[in-house]
């Protein structure tokens, strides 16, 4: 697998499409644990980033992300929006305009750094950095089907979020009582790499 010319606008699609197809699921593990929103927020930055594709595609990739980010802090709202408009900043910033894997490696372990930063957050705390985090570790490893094992990481990082208490966020403020539950933000970063792994891997 490679990651060099980045086909972009199928990537951003299959994100729009499976955060709607998700919604009521992240609103449901929103409203076991939180204020019910994730998925209508995240439906609602997606749907403006589909609307706004044609501003974004006309950039190079690093402008592309910084828009995307940008629109995701204007739309989604809630704590995520600037956490993951932060993210795709970041990623913007740090990467060329055709990266291979190393590079990406590297934009997006930047990005995680700066999501922790704005989040005042870490690994472990029950949040979207407990998926992001230990998906960049294998990406930077690399190696034979990295796509695979990506998809895998996505997914059990994402369940190892049920039997933690959360310390950071809405969450937080139920103490115990988030034990038990997926969290929401784990749930759509799963997704959202679910879904530029599905681009990848059809053109691999
Ligand atoms: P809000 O909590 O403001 O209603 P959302 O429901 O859209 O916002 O997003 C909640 C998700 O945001 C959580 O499930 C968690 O993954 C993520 N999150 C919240 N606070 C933080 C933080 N400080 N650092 C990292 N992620 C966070
Ligand atoms: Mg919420």
């Amino acid at each position: 697998m490679t990651i060099t010319d980045p086909p972009l606008e199928a990537m951003i699609r299959a994100a729009a499409a499976t955060i709607a197809a998700h919604a009521d699921e992240l609103t449901a593990l929103d409203q076991a644990i939180g204020d019910g929103d994730h998925g209508l927020n995240m439906k609602r930055g997606f749907d403006h980033v589909a609307a706004e594709l044609p501003a974004i595609l006309a950039k190079p990739l690093p402008d592309a992300l910084k828009a995307l980010g940008m629109a995701l802090v204007m739309k989604v709202g809630g704590a995520s929006g600037p956490l993951y408009g932060t993210l795709f900043m970041t990623l913007g910033r740090e990467i060329g305009a055709a990266p291979g894997q190393a590079e990406a490696a590297a934009a997006f372990r930047a990005a995680i750094a700066a999501v922790k930063a704005r989040g005042k957050s870490e690994e472990g705390q029950k949040t979207m950095l407990d998926v992001l985090g230990p998906v960049e570790r294998v990406l930077t490893e690399g190696g034979d089907g990295l796509a695979a094992r990506l998809r895998e990481t996505a997914r059990l990082a994402a369940e190892a979020t049920v039997p933690m208490k959360a310390i950071r966020g809405r969450a937080s403020f139920l103490g115990d009582r988030s034990i038990g539950h997926m969290d929401p933000g784990a749930r759509s970063s799963q997704l959202l790499i679910e879904a530029v792994l599905e681009v990848l891997e059809q053109r691999a």
